[in-house]
């Protein structure tokens, strides 16, 4: 076991908000953060490999995980199960590092309910139209399917009371260095700074 153990962080997001470039830039830029790999149902995207952005699973192998008791929290988004694998995560937490979950509002309950030290962050676009006009982006997507993605990103954004901190990534190095903010306030809080200067504050006292 180390000495320190890390801090559990959740960061949701709608689609089109940034987060996962953002995460990316984060924990090339900090060597002690790590990302949870989820396993998933959905189909794999253009560019996207297995064991890097998801574990990519049938429908029956995720379901029998879940009777299992593999995961810390599941949802079903849109219409694709989604997981965080429990063994990795403990592992991870228990060698020192602090530890991002990228998953929806309905796992982030789930995980507070769980593990209420963890800290939750919820990015957000600068505007609906910045949102809508990233939707857009993505591909030669008709109005229709552009309009449903906004729906959903409204009723995922609707749940931003529910967390600790709110990045608003306008401008990409500004929402990053916000982030970077939060990660580094929480390592100076006494419980963590304790764990990990034990020996110091000792000595200070003796
Ligand atoms: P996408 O399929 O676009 O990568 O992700 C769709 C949604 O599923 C996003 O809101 C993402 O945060 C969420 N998601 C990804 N992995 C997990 C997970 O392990 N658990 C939960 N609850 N949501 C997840």
């Amino acid at each position: 076991m180390h000495a320190t153990t890390g801090t559990l962080y959740i960061i949701s997001a709608p689609s089109g908000a940034g987060k996962t470039s953002l995460v990316k830039a984060l924990i090339d830029a900090e060597p002690q953060i790590r990302v949870s790999v989820s396993h998933t149902t959905r189909a794999m995207r253009p560019g996207e490999s297995d064991g890097l952005n998801y574990h990519f699973v049938s429908r029956e192998s995720f379901l029998q995980m879940l009777e299992h008791n593999d995961f810390l929290e599941h949802a079903e988004v849109f219409g694709n199960l989604y997981g965080t694998s429990q063994r990795w995560l403990e592992k991870t937490l228990a060698e020192g590092f602090d530890l991002i979950l990228e998953i929806d509002w309905q796992g982030a309950q789930q995980v507070r309910r769980l593990l209420p030290d963890a800290r939750s962050i919820f990015i957000l676009p600068p505007s609906q139209e910045a949102l809508r006009q990233r939707l857009n982006n993505r591909g030669q997507d008709s109005d229709e399917i552009i309009e449903t993605r906004m729906r959903e990103a409204v009723s995922e954004m609707s749940h931003y009371v529910e967390y600790d901190h709110l990045v608003i990534n306008d401008d990409f190095a500004a929402a990053l260095d916000d982030l970077k903010a939060i990660f580094r306030a929480n390592n100076l809080r006494q419980s963590v700074q304790q764990q990990r200067h034990s020996d110091l504050l000792t000595e200070l006292l003796a």
